[in-house]
């Protein structure tokens, strides 16, 4: 290990002697009797030298090997020491051009996993993923592309038809884009948001697929037979859309042990018992859908932001709010907020 202190962190003084690190009040590490002995010490912490490296040198500042581990292993434990090696390492897996794009998620990634080296190794993990959108409307393109730019080796978009104007925003498909195939334009925006190069692998199923319908109802009415697949084949899966003047995602489901899009629907029935007839006239090309969607641009913006968050914290290991529940942004007052879904008794999903 090539010790250096994680450059995502600021560094100011609270007093003459107290070093803080960080900024945000429930995250800051304070570190006392920061002498000059002690500054001249984490100047050794460039990243360049390794432990061994760094106890001589500071050996010659009059430190002990002792006081040196337990130093070392103290900034350790407080999250605020990163291996040098390491980020080389993850970085060094990614194609050149990609490798400065990614130092911001990189230090932030450093930040969420505290120990030296696991930001590093959940980066590489991620370049290892595959996730699948299905739909590339102005939620599914800017997401896929967002996904893309944090990382995810494979991220693939599944769409038909053309490019109309209603799809394009940014971070997403271009107004350049209309009247091209959806598709082509959804993977070469990915492309374009990934950066020079290929990473990742090409090949085995998703690791998450995302709906993301073009009209966010169909999120509710259009997928209930392809999730049913992919709770069979154990793919987690998420739906994501706007409806009307409300930003939604989630539920993400974990076939077999978490709530599923069949536990929402029946959940749903219970409160409006005309729900399925309603989910009936939407379904496809249904009757009932509107004639023209409605779709805010910054809400849309929103919901892709914050369903790839959400999904990229699946793939770091975590369990996002949108697991047993869903999220909710409202375009009337712009507050986000979270709602529970527990898994239904009649939906089955938790059989066998
Ligand atoms: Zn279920």
């Amino acid at each position: 290990m090539r010790p250096v202190l994680k450059s995502g962190l600021s560094r100011t003084w609270r007093d003459q002697e107290t070093l803080r690190f960080g900024t945000l009040p429930d995250r800051a590490q304070l570190v006392g009797r920061a002498d000059e002995r002690f500054r001249a010490f984490l100047a050794l912490l460039d990243g360049e030298r390794d432990a061994a490296a760094v106890a001589t040198a500071a050996g010659e500042l009059g430190l002990d090997r002792e006081c040196v581990e337990q130093t070392l292993g103290s900034l350790a434990e407080s999250g605020l020491l990163e291996d040098a090696g390491a980020v080389e390492r993850a970085l060094a897996a990614l194609p050149a051009g990609r490798r400065e794009l990614l130092e911001p998620d990189l230090a932030s990634l450093s930040l969420l996993h505290t120990g030296p080296g696991q930001g590093a190794g959940a980066l590489a993990r991620r370049v290892g993923r595959r996730i699948e959108v299905r739909g590339a409307g102005r939620v599914g393109a800017a997401l896929a592309s967002t996904l893309a730019a944090a990382g995810v080796g494979t991220v693939e978009v599944v769409d038909q038809g053309r490019v109309a104007a209603r799809d394009c925003a940014p971070g997403g498909l271009a107004v350049q884009e209309i009247g091209r195939s959806r598709a082509t334009a959804a993977r070469e925006a990915v492309a374009r948001a990934a950066g020079p190069g290929t990473a990742g692998r090409e090949a085995g199923g998703p690791d998450l697929v995302v709906f993301a319908p073009r009209d966010g109802s169909g999120a509710y009415a259009g997928s209930a037979d392809a999730a049913r697949e992919l709770m069979r084949a154990g793919v987690p899966h998420l739906y994501v859309g706007v409806v009307e003047h409300l930003g939604v995602v989630g539920p993400l489901v974990l076939p077999g042990a978490s709530a599923c899009g069949g536990c929402f629907g029946l959940s749903r029935t219970e409160q409006d018992a005309g729900w399925p007839r309603l989910l009936a006239q939407l379904a496809g090309e249904g009757p009932g859908r509107a004639r023209e969607p409605a779709c805010d641009g910054a809400l849309a913006a929103t919901v892709a932001g914050l369903a790839a968050l959400h999904a990229l914290l699946l793939l770091d290991g975590e369990r996002p709010p949108s697991v047993d529940g869903w999220c909710e942004v409202s375009a009337v007052d712009g507050m986000v907020r979270r709602l529970r879904l527990t898994p239904h008794l009649e939906c089955g999903c938790f059989w066998g």
